[in-house]
């Protein structure tokens, strides 16, 4: 299936989360949800049994055949390191800027990290709805932010939809069509290029580590090369190029709807999480063992946030 990786980036209470959740109801993923709705409840109790009830750091959407993977990018400072590791696991970026308020201190944050990794994001000017809106003005200051975070041309020439993410609403102009959020979704898939994969055998960088008691350190990333099945043989390269482990991967969790699924085999530009090796971290090159040299990560810095469920 085609894919696309991309981030929603936004300033806190812009409206990320009521955007990805009517992107979700709008969308395949929703509608595949309500089918398996009968069998949610077997799921569930399976899943807690086997102990992967995981709630999902990325969320995926189908859209026209295509499978939107949706990272989630803390819009904190704190997280600048994770920010950016995460920001370079996607290929384009979805900037919501809320229309009363403009760009706030976390949107500067976040489009400076998404310009810096070369993301050409697509503007969404939100919350049109609101009387105090001033869609205008705010789009004057995305584009000067823009311009004074040193954006390239390509990045200065940003596609702009508006629209209102709880009225689950985007179009080219700011009064409309008020239909739904196709035009967010066409888009997304014509401005956003496929994720570059590169031949050989499977290679993939570390970008989020978890503790999982269940299933002990999860690692999530976008897979550079290659294609990964459970049980492969793999060994974890740090990015001095020292071997730190061999293993095999117990299982492959795949980011679908809103969950994180059990899947069978992933390929190449996808963005995974795997489970089964104790040692590999962040920046660490998770790998064939066939493959000598490790992939080149972005630097550490603060250290990992890790997450416990
Ligand atoms: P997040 O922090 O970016 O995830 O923001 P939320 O999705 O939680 O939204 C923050 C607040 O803005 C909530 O009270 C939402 O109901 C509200 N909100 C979200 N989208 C819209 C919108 O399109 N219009 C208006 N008026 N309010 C919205």
């Amino acid at each position: 299936m085609a894919l696309r990786n991309i981030a929603i980036i936004a300033h806190v209470d812009h409206g990320k989360t009521t955007l990805v959740d009517e992107l979700l109801k709008q969308s395949g993923a929703f509608r595949e949800n309500q089918r398996v709705a009968e069998r949610a409840m077997d799921s569930n109790e399976l899943e807690q049994e086997r102990g992967i009830t995981i709630l999902a750091k990325a969320t995926s959407v189908e859209w026209k055949g295509t499978r939107i993977n949706i990272v989630d990018t803390p819009g904190h400072a704190d997280f600048g390191g994770e920010v950016e590791r995460i920001l370079s696991m996607v290929d384009g970026a979805v900037l919501l800027v809320d229309a009363a308020e403009g760009p706030m201190p976390q949107t500067k944050f976040v489009v400076g990290k998404a310009l810096k990794v070369g993301l050409k994001p697509i503007v969404a000017i939100n919350k049109i709805d609101r009387p105090d809106g001033r869609h205008d003005e705010v789009l004057d200051e995305i584009f000067d932010l823009f311009a004074n975070l040193d954006a390239n041309e390509e990045q200065l020439d940003f596609p702009v939809l508006y629209g209102s993410g709880r009225d689950g609403w985007m179009a080219a102009e700011p009064d409309g069509p008020k239909e739904d959020l196709s035009p967010l979704f066409d888009l997304v898939l014509k401005h956003v290029p496929e994720p570059t994969t590169e031949a050989g055998p499977f290679r993939m960088i570390g970008t989020i580590l978890e503790a999982n008691p269940f299933l002990g350190r999860i690692i999530t990333g976008r897979i550079a090369s290659g294609t990964l099945k459970p049980n492969q043989p793999v060994k974890v390269l740090h990015h001095d190029g020292k071997l730190l482990e061999t293993g095999r991967i117990s299982k492959i969790l795949g980011f679908r709807g809103l969950e994180r699924q059990p899947i069978d085999s992933a390929e190449a530009g996808d963005i995974v999480a795997i489970a089964g090796l104790s040692e590999g971290t962040v920046a660490d090159t998770f790998c064939d063992p066939s493959v000598s040299e490790p992939l080149e990560a972005q630097p550490i810095d603060p250290p990992t946030v890790t997450m416990s469920f």
